[in-house]
């Protein structure tokens, strides 16, 4: 068979395989088993061996034991409690099989008198006798019985039986590719062939053998089929020929000069990255990641000044109303008053959005702030030039990708993130970007001070809080996060607000899932104004806005909170330039390990490191939330246990595309392993 054929056979329909009929392929594919290749990653959980024979004598009781005998009488007492026997008997003994309902035809069917039959099953005893009850394992022919039988987990309505005949079917006809490897890379693996180490990894003995070569190689042929998968959108999205946009230096740094701060280091090394893709002639796909408050809407703002001066139009997107509005306001107090601004929300009348739309067919607004509203069918630009996207780390490749269709051909596309990700999640989750990092925040700005608290000792945070207030500061209050239930989380706000309110008359407002948009902007724009002080909420405050004269956070239930996601509530203070203080509150003493884990949160405000910790705690699923944005989930590669092969796959997939090297060896490989509907766009 050459590659392509055995590509076919793996993908294949589970109904090409002996013992699966209709029923049982729809109960797989509940189970998202769709082909064969995906009943490659249903792995044994333990095994019972059933290969070693004994005669009858030599049996042990209360063990799994097999025996050859020959069954000698029936005794079917046609009283409903009891059961059907039959007497077998080998030259050294004695056994009953025992069947509780049974039909008398079936069990004349598998233990025919006179016969020599396999049985396996556990070795029971009565009245002076061995006995096997109900025994699954019956055959003629010994060699069926004789074997190591993996158990599964199963599901529901496919026996252990059927299992193994069809994972046996499969690993016996299982299909040798030529290596799609380099030799350099394979030598890491002893030279193991994908064929082998799936049989390997198949073998009851080598359950969880997590570090041997074949299980770390093919942990590596699947992350590098995704870095590799990545790396072609990458590569087929920035090889789209457009308009290239000048850039305009001195423009740039009147607008920089103007600034009350200074960049630094990483925000003008951003701005130079991505000041290169605007001025090239292929596609800018390119994400800016930084954590929270370390500057990236005025290196957008700078990219759209140069874009807009280069006759395009640009469109910014962030995901809630008050954050297109602070952008808006900021992108009026810094561009040039000849720029045309505008801002649509769901609140223009629709007079005024009519106007909006008219204007932005006939190129006279030059950037637009708005939701993912600017992206409906009727919304048309003239000559939309870039397309930035504030806060969507949850878009998934997918999303990305459409998102670039639809600007069109000379459209550059600015994606942000607040969300620090591990290192070895990078090419997975945006290795289809180029991607700048803001690593350093502004240097004006100081630590968080971060503080654990009991509960039982509210009074010393009320009092803590006061003296804030009177230095004329305001408090978020973050009410927890209560077990999945959004309707608890809400009572609890709920309560806390009323309680806050009796200590802080008419200083308090509360934001909850159900309050409403437009009265949620309302108290948030007064929250800006310092026309109340503290705000209480579930986590619905999204991330980015900025509150520079909030300066403490309360975190009530912090256990319940990961990590990332701690620091990015901690992340909504400390934007000014004041002290600020980060308190997070406990319902009892800390564990060892709790302790271990606020510990990171309190010596460093370092995103990345702090999602590195998150991942080694939680797992990768977790983090922030990746579960629902479309990061794969992997069959056997772990990021945190196998962070080195990540490593390796990135080192490699670098290295074939700065060599240039041909891809088409590896396309079974991603057949096998990817998503077919990227993987269509791209072969
Ligand atoms: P984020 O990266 O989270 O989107 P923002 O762009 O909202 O951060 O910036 C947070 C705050 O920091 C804003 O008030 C912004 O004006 C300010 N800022 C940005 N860059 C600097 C800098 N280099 N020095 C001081 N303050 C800065
Ligand atoms: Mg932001």
């Amino acid at each position: 068979m050459n590659n392509n054929t055995n590509n076919e056979y793996l993908l294949s329909d589970l109904s090409s395989l002996k013992g699966v009929g209709r029923k049982t392929a729809s109960l797989l594919k509940k189970k998202n088993i769709n082909n064969l290749f995906d009943l490659l990653w249903k792995l044994p959980k333990t095994y019972t061996d059933r290969s070693l024979s004994l005669m009858i004598k030599d049996l042990k009781i209360g063990e799994i034991q097999t025996v050859t005998i020959v069954p000698q009488k029936y005794n079917f007492p046609r009283i409903r409690k009891l059961p059907n026997r039959v007497s077998c008997a080998d030259e050294t003994g004695e056994i009953d099989c025992v069947f509780f309902n049974s039909y008398e035809g079936y069990i004349k069917k598998i233990l025919p008198l006179g016969e020599i039959i396999t049985i396996s099953g556990k070795i029971g005893h009565f009245k002076n006798k061995y006995q096997i009850t109900n025994p699954k394992y019956v055959s003629e022919n010994s060699s069926l019985i004789k074997q190591v039988h993996n158990k599964y987990s199963l599901t529901e309505g496919v026996t252990e039986k059927v299992y193994n005949k069809i994972m046996n079917q499969i690993i016996k006809n299982l299909p040798n590719f030529n290596e799609w490897h380099s030799k350099n890379i394979i030598s890491k693996f002893n030279n193991i062939s994908w064929n082998k180490s799936i049989k390997e990894l198949h073998k009851p003995e080598n359950i969880g053998n997590f570090k041997s070569n074949f299980y770390q190689r093919l942990a590596y042929d699947e992350i590098f089929s995704t870095f590799l998968v990545n790396s072609e959108i990458r590569k087929k999205i920035k090889k789209i020929k457009k308009k290239n946009k000048t850039i305009n230096i001195k423009e740039q740094n009147s607008l920089i000069n103007n600034l009350d701060f200074k960049l630094t280091n990483d925000q003008v090394k951003s701005l130079h990255e991505i000041n290169n893709d605007l001025s090239s002639s292929n596609k800018m796909f390119r994400l800016l990641q930084g954590d929270v408050g370390s500057g990236k809407t005025i290196i957008s703002l700078l990219s759209a000044i140069n874009t807009i001066n280069s006759g395009f139009q640009v469109a910014f997107m962030a995901p809630t109303e008050i954050l297109t509005r602070q952008h808006f306001n900021l992108a009026k107090k810094i561009f040039p008053k000849n720029i045309n601004i505008e801002l649509i929300s769901g609140k223009s009348e629709y007079s005024k959005k009519k106007d909006i739309l008219k204007k932005l067919e006939n190129n006279k607004i030059d950037i637009i702030f708005g939701t993912h509203a600017i992206f409906q069918k009727k919304v048309v630009f003239k000559k939309l030039g870039l397309i930035v996207i504030d806060e969507q780390h949850k878009f998934g490749v997918n999303q990305r990708k459409q998102l670039s269709d639809k600007g069109g051909i000379d459209c550059d596309i600015l994606l942000m993130t607040a969300t620090p990700i591990p290192r070895t999640l990078t090419m997975t989750i945006y290795g289809d970007m180029d991607i700048s990092i803001i690593r350093e925040k502004p240097k004006t700005r100081k630590p968080i001070k971060t503080y654990s608290k009991l509960e039982e000792k509210i009074d010393d945070v009320l009092k803590f809080i006061t003296k804030e207030i009177n230095l004329g500061n305001q408090i978020f209050w973050v009410c927890p996060l209560i077990e999945e239930s959004k309707k608890l989380d809400h009572t609890s706000a709920v309560k806390k607000f009323e309680y806050l309110k009796t200590r802080f008359p008419n200083q308090v407002s509360l934001l909850h899932g159900k309050t409403d948009l437009e009265e949620k902007n309302i108290i948030l724009n007064n929250f800006l104004k310092n026309k109340f002080k503290i705000l209480v909420s579930t986590t619905i405050i999204e991330v980015g806005i900025d509150f520079p004269n909030a300066n403490v956070i309360v975190i009530e239930n912090a256990n319940k909170f990961g990590l990332s996601q701690l620091h990015q509530l901690r992340g909504r203070v400390g934007r000014g330039d004041k002290d600020s203080t980060c308190i997070l509150m406990f319902k009892s003493n800390l564990s060892d390990n709790a302790k271990k884990r606020i510990n990171i949160l309190k010596e460093t405000n370092d995103g990345f490191l702090i999602s590195e910790e998150d991942m080694k705690i939680r797992g990768y699923g977790d983090v922030l939330g990746f579960k629902q944005s479309g990061i794969k989930n992997f069959k056997l590669a772990d990021p945190i246990h196998n962070s080195d092969l990540f490593l390796l796959a990135e080192k490699e997939m670098k290295r074939i595309e700065n060599s240039n090297e041909d891809i088409s060896k590896f396309k079974p490989l991603i057949k096998l392993y990817d998503r077919a509907d990227i993987i269509n766009d791209i072969a």
